[in-house]
């Protein structure tokens, strides 16, 4: 199908942060390659971005969705460097660093060196008022809990196994859950955090792991060239996530023939060539030598349905939470609460109807005006779906009693916004790296055909970067066996 005076031609589905990574690494490998690569790039909606974007409101800059990347992963601040976005990150306040979570009704501070699963430090463990004293002994008791066995077992599983019931419930459970929006029955801990099962089977118990870690990050602090160093564990822009956006839209409109608002209907094989065409939902099709289908899971099983049905119905099998992010903004002397950390988590236990509120103006500078504050507060997820079926007015009004109540917030807020995100957070459940392994061999068996996305090896931004690129890499590879063969 390669025209010999144009260059191959690659469709990319999707228009969110994968499919802009891989648009972004495509131009880059094909830098000065004649003839060039002729690529598109479809988004069904009418701006580039997917679940990612920043919004001006009055004097307040809200990211209305993922706000911060993790800078121990590589994905992200490599992308920044290349794009020379650098100068823009900025590292969280340190002067707020930590979470509440709620116990009992109130928010409590989690114990410091408390990381999701696991402790570093014992002392403000035995202070904590979060844990019985029992609830207390069982967690330091890990430390002689012989490592498992179990090749793929659930968060709660594990978690129950090595610190005890009350661990998960009242800190691991909420802590979690504010990221994967999901239920720790059900969560994959291999492929979520993998981390600690390493740390398990390396020092058979993570407290002692922790430790050691601690150890050795203090000497790397004093390490400036490290990312983790120099931003902290989480860096955001100084304008908001649109900065990454931006950067990568006009890498994409320079590279990319990009057509926004166009949502594909369905991929398929032509004759018995290595092309596909590329189904409209206008019903016109399209010829391509190669296509990344950069979609959610649900959507690429769509798409894939009529090419690949195993395949397809692998991806289906990939469930999905809803959420939404209600964001408000106050007058702080109308706040009781000193807000003086990230956020609050909310475990299960509390019977709520929010799972987690951040403080945006406490995380990052210049997000509010002197005087007030930014929240974003989260609600639904995997544990709480019903909510998801409310009404705008409805998760207003639920969220404006529940912040009265927690942190004491009297009179209406400044501004207030919900932004909803319908199907839009995998849930690894145990299994998926079993389930990702399938969909890869499948997917192999279809030359110039990737899959990226936040489905498959992680949920977060890094994560979707890498996955966008490494489809990149995969089809840039795929045209130049098929040009030596
Ligand atoms: C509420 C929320 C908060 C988050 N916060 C964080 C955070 O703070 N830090 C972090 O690291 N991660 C966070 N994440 C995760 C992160 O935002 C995602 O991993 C990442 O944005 C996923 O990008 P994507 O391109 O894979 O998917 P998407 O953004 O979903 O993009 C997919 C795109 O494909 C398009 N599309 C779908 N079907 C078709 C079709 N048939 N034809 C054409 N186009 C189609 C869609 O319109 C969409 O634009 C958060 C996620 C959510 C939901």
């Amino acid at each position: 199908m390669t025209n010999p005076v144009k260059g191959r031609r690659i469709a990319i589905i999707g228009g969110g942060l994968s499919g802009l990574a891989a648009a972004h690494r495509l131009i880059e490998l094909s830098a000065g390659q004649l003839p060039p690569l002729e690529i598109t790039l479809f988004e069904a909606s009418p701006r580039l971005g997917g679940i990612i974007g920043t919004q001006r409101i009055d004097d307040y800059l809200v990211d209305t969705g993922a706000d911060s990347f993790l800078t121990n992963k590589p994905g992200a601040i490599g992308l920044c460097k290349r794009l020379g976005l650098e100068s823009r990150l900025v590292a969280t306040d340190t002067r707020y660093r930590g979470v509440h979570v709620l116990f009992d009704g109130r928010p409590v501070p989690v114990p410091e060196g408390f990381q999701l699963l696991s402790p570093s430090a014992i002392w403000p463990i035995l202070t904590t008022p979060i844990l019985s004293p029992w609830g207390k002994l069982r967690m330091l008791m890990e430390y002689f809990v012989p490592p498992g066995d179990v090749a793929d077992e659930s968060l709660a599983d594990f978690v129950r196994r090595r610190f005890g019931r009350e661990t998960l419930d009242r800190l691991v459970q909420p802590l979690v859950g504010g990221i994967y929006t999901s239920d720790p029955e059900k969560l994959s801990l291999a492929a979520t955090m993998p981390r600690f099962l390493d740390m398990e089977r390396a020092y058979g118990s993570l407290i002692r792991a922790s430790r050691k870690e601690k150890k050795s990050k203090r000497a790397m602090a004093s390490d400036t060239t490290s990312g983790g160093a120099r931003y902290g564990l989480f860096a955001g822009f100084a304008g908001g996530m649109e900065e990454l956006l931006a950067a990568l839209r006009t890498q994409a409109n320079l590279g990319c023939n990009v057509r926004t608002g166009m949502r594909i209907h369905s991929l398929s094989q032509v004759g018995s060539s290595a092309g596909y065409s590329v189904v409209l939902a206008n019903g016109t099709q399209e010829l391509f030598d190669a296509v990344v289908v950069a979609t959610t899971a649900h959507q690429a099983a769509k798409l894939l349905g009529e090419l690949d049905p195993a395949l397809s119905s692998e991806l289906n099998q990939i469930e999905y939470a809803s959420s939404a992010i209600i964001v408000t903004a106050h007058k702080l002397a109308n706040v009781r609460h000193p807000l003086n950390s990230f956020g609050l988590v909310v475990p299960h236990r509390e019977r709520r109807r929010i799972l987690a509120t951040s403080f945006s103006s406490r995380k990052f500078p210049e997000r509010a005006p002197a005087g007030s504050v930014l929240m974003r507060t989260f609600v639904g997820g995997a544990m709480q779906p019903e909510l998801n079926d409310y009404e705008d007015a409805s998760l207003k009004r639920i969220v404006r009693d529940e912040l009265a109540d927690i942190f004491g917030i009297q009179g209406p807020p400044e501004i207030e916004l919900v932004v909803r995100y319908p199907r839009a957070m995998p849930q690894y459940h145990v299994g998926h790296l079993d389930r990702v392994n399938r969909l890869e061999s499948l997917t192999a068996t279809h030359p110039g055909l990737a899959l990226a996305g936040n489905a498959f090896r992680g949920v977060g931004i890094p994560d979707s970067i890498v996955s966008g690129e490494a489809a990149a890499e995969t089809i840039f590879r795929s045209g130049r066996d098929a040009e030596r063969t």
